[in-house]
């Protein structure tokens, strides 16, 4: 069976680019026939709130998007993650990482795929005992980081950007499976989440692309097949920026508050990806099928979605 999942952070309110992402994981597996997955990625308790749990649900069910069952979240996952964990450590597959960030990030280095910056130089990689243990006494903690071989090429066909190859050095090389603070890394839990729950298609915004070789390599240390992946392109505004917090007027309880109706936003996004000529209004369903074609994930397009310079009043016009 199919399977999709809508795989929201509760750490803060959804803005129109989540609300993209999301319909589009729905319309791909509505499309399919297949059964898709709720599940809170609320891995990191500083910044997960239950208030914006509450908010993302009621989100998700104003934009018109239903799923068919909810994973259990990540925080009450501990256990199962530690088990991998456990396992990849009996290989000597992870090490105790020392490094502070300020010292991670005083490394000068080129520029790689999207924003990794320089590659994990490998300062812990080969630590000794006695080293480990000095470092311990001087009161470091560490974070656990997977050993990667850096130069091996990984390939895959993804569904909106085509061919895709890079190497774990590009993406940042050995990389972290749990914090120094005793959190679980997101690539380890979004990996275990994905296998654990059948899922079989991803479809996540382009900045996490940097992470899918990362995740792949992860699979087949777990002998087991990555997903399908999509990544689907961001929606800017129209200096170029990313959504971030200080857009708070775009975000879809704000939007809901200023009058806007879903199918107005769902529309707006639609014209701005070029799923539809207008900026008509839609209902989330209504991309399922039109003109007597099936929606499917290829028609997406690789360009960025740029909202006009008032989004909110583009809008409002369109409610006439
Ligand atoms: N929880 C992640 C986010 O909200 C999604 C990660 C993923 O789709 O793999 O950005």
């Amino acid at each position: 069976m199919r399977t999709g999942r809508l795989a929201p952070s509760p750490t803060g309110l959804l803005h129109l680019g989540n609300a993209w992402a999301f319909w589009l994981a729905w319309l791909d597996i509505r499309s399919l026939g297949g059964k898709l997955v709720l599940r809170l990625e609320n891995i990191d308790p500083a910044r997960s709130r239950a208030e914006y749990e509450q908010a993302l649900r009621k989100d998700l069910a104003w934009l018109g998007l239903d799923w068919d069952t909810e994973a259990p979240p990540q925080s009450t996952r501990g256990a199962r993650y530690d088990q991998v964990l456990e396992a990849l450590a009996c290989r000597g597959l992870s090490y105790p990482c020392y490094c502070t960030r300020k010292e991670l990030r005083s490394l000068a280095g080129a520029p790689h795929m999207n924003d990794a910056g320089a590659p994990y130089p490998g300062t812990c990689r080969n630590l000794t005992t006695g080293e480990r243990a000095a470092l311990e006494a001087a009161g470091r903690r560490s974070s656990l980081r997977l050993r990667c071989p850096a130069k091996a090429i990984w390939r895959f066909t993804d569904r909106v950007r085509g061919a895709q190859s890079a190497t774990l050095e590009d993406c940042g090389g050995d990389f972290a499976l749990r914090r120094s603070d005793g959190v679980y890394a997101y690539q380890l839990a979004v990996v275990v989440d994905d296998l654990d729950q059948g899922v079989t298609s991803v479809v996540r915004g382009c900045d996490i692309l940097i992470s899918t070789p990362r995740q792949m390599y992860l699979y087949s240390l777990l002998q087991a097949e990555p997903p399908s992946y999509a990544h689907i392109p961001l929606v800017l505004d129209h200096e170029g920026e990313r959504l971030a917090k200080r857009h708070g007027s775009l975000s879809l309880a704000a939007l809901r508050d200023a009058g806007i109706r879903p199918e107005t936003l769902l529309g707006l996004l639609a014209g701005l990806a070029g799923l539809q000529e207008t900026y008509a209004p839609l209902r989330a369903a209504e991309l399922l099928q039109r003109s007597g074609t099936n929606f499917s994930l290829e028609q997406v397009r690789r360009d960025s979605l740029i909202l006009p310079a008032n989004p909110v009043e583009a809008m409002l016009a369109q409610q006439g």
